[in-house]
Formats: C-alpha cells, sequence, structure tokens
C-alpha cells in the first residue's frame, strides 16, 4: 500500500469526504474495478459522429421536443478532462443565405465512445439540458433527472470510473 489512502481525488472533491474515503478504500482493497464492473458491465455502439447525432436527437425528441434544434453533434478527442469539460454545448453563430442563424452543437468526449451507456447518456443528458438551463440550478438537475432517472448516482459514479481510469493509465 502507498500513499493511495492520502491520494486527492480530483474528480470527486465535490462529494462529502465519507463518499471520497469509501472510494478511496476500494482502490487501497483493489477493488474499484470490480465495483464498476459490476454496475456498469455493458459497452454501447455509439461510434462514429453519425449515430452519436442520431443518439442525442431521439433523446431530444423524447423528452426535449421544444428545445431548439441541433445542427451537429461529434466526438472529439480534443476535450479532455484537464479542462474539467467532458462535453460542451454550443451556440454558434453563422451567417447563412443572408441570415444570421445560431447553430447548435454538442461536443462529447472521445472517451465515452469506450464507456458504458449509461455514461454515455449522462453526458449527453447533461448537455440537453444545458439548452434549457445554462446553470447548473436545481431545474437543470431536475430536468437531468426526469431524462435519466438515477442521474446523480451516475455522475458520481462517472468521477469514480475516471478516477479508475487514471489508475489504470498510471499503472503502465
Ligand atoms: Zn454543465
Amino acid at each position: 500500500m502507498t500513499s493511495t489512502a492520502l491520494m486527492p481525488l480530483k474528480y470527486l472533491q465535490a462529494y462529502p469526504q465519507t463518499l471520497q474515503d469509501q472510494v478511496r478504500q476500494l482502490i487501497v482493497q483493489n477493488r474499484l474495478g470490480d465495483y464498476l464492473e459490476q454496475r456498469y458491465p455493458d459497452r454501447h455502439e455509439v461510434q462514429s459522429d453519425k449515430a452519436l447525432y442520431a443518439y442525442a436527437l431521439a433523446l431530444k425528441q423524447e423528452h426535449l421536443r421544444n428545445a431548439p434544434n441541433i445542427d451537429k453533434v461529434l466526438f472529439d478527442n480534443r476535450l479532455d478532462l484537464t479542462h474539467r469539460a467532458l462535453g460542451l454545448h454550443t451556440t454558434v453563430s453563422r451567417v447563412q443565405g443572408g441570415k444570421l442563424k445560431a447553430k447548435k452543437e454538442i461536443r462529447v468526449a472521445s472517451l465515452f465512445k469506450e464507456a458504458a451507456p449509461q455514461f454515455l447518456k449522462m453526458i449527453v443528458v447533461h448537455e440537453l439540458a444545458h439548452f434549457k438551463e445554462s446553470e447548473h440550478n436545481k431545474a437543470f438537475y431536475k430536468l437531468c433527472e426526469h431524462m435519466q432517472p438515477g442521474y446523480h448516482q451516475l455522475e458520481f459514479d462517472l468521477r469514480v470510473y475516471l478516477t479508475w481510469r487514471d489508475l489504470q493509465s498510471a499503472d503502465r
């Protein structure tokens, strides 16, 4: 056992110490991978930008019919964790046919290609919800929870997954 017990969990800083300690304990006992594998054994098949666009559009049609149209959805391997951004939603204004058109875009970090389906859904739900609520406020999380029941737990577990991923690459 090294200094794992004291190591800062950068993705989990916003959570209570007791929760962070539970994750540290799983790391020390070498059980974090098992925890994730048991809860999230599946992988999804959304592997291209085209498939991701269709995926996001279907979710939007189901839950946010009145939100603005999405013009583009893509995986972006430049989005990384150092920027604390796993997803991005943007509105780009472009002149088109003499008119100013607002283009809505969602970018999803490429690491989600290999993640469990629940995590992909979580990040897309998050970015879609931002089209209605720009802040991370109560209404925002209510919307997320509506689109994906258990959203809060998933956001926590995604951060656990990211922690595990970092540990894997540090071992290499
Ligand atoms: Zn956000």
